[in-house]
């Protein structure tokens, strides 16, 4: 359509008018946002996938994340609940903090005005588990076994608004399976969505 436009501006079929110049450059952000998602996928897809991991506190990322998303919560007047408690991994700090951005962003974005976020981490003695519950507006039954697929999203006329190209939770699942863990997911239509996590907590020795 961007190509269309463009062309029949061009050959002076259409005026050049901003109202049309400016649904191009938003087509073309849609596209430069799609490359850039393609790009993060491919990259953690990759078989050969280098996790660089180190030990770090995963309760000091979230409460880092949280803060960034800060103005978000504030605009659209959701309150967060996190239980924060020192727990200490053995992972890759920059793809598990892209996993929890992902969610949080998720649950932010698909969350009316006034609602509620938690956060919960549960310690087990080799695992962790991380539940991130929104009140917002769910999934259908036929849409929850699909969401981690590429480029799926659930209503696409719903969604129209939000701007994803549904990617994000098929780059967060390939990243919490390379570190050999769990990610789960249930939703009801209208009442919200409630994301699981496992992830085992130290090096494991062979
Ligand atoms: P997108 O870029 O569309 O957000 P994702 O891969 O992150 O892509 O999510 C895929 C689809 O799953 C979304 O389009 C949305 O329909 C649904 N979804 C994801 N998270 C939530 C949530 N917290 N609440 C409701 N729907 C969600």
């Amino acid at each position: 359509s961007v190509l269309g436009t463009l062309e029949a501006m061009l050959d002076g079929i259409w005026d050049m008018d901003k109202e049309r110049l400016s649904s191009c450059y938003d087509e073309i952000i849609r596209i430069k946002r799609l490359i850039g998602s393609i790009e993060d996928l491919s990259k953690v897809e990759n078989d050969n996938v280098l996790l660089h991991k180190e030990s770090f506190d995963l309760s000091k990322l979230l409460r880092t994340l949280l803060s960034n998303f800060e103005s978000e919560f504030v605009t659209k007047n959701i309150s967060v609940d996190y239980n924060q408690q020192p727990i200490y991994l053995y992972a890759d700090q920059d793809k598990i903090s892209q996993v929890f951005r992902n969610l949080i962003s998720n649950a932010i974005k698909y969350s009316d005005n006034g609602g509620k976020v938690h956060i919960h981490i549960t310690e087990y003695p080799e695992n962790v588990e991380i539940r991130i519950k929104d009140s917002g507006i769910g999934m259908s039954d036929a849409d929850l076994p699909h969401i981690f697929e590429r480029f799926y999203r659930a209503d696409k006329s719903r969604n129209r608004e939000t701007g994803g190209v549904g990617i994000g939770l098929t780059i967060t699942k390939a990243i919490i399976e390379a570190h050999d863990g769990t990610i789960d997911a249930r939703s009801k239509l209208g009442e919200g969505t409630e994301f699981m996590i496992v992830l085992p907590k130290k090096r494991t020795h062979i």
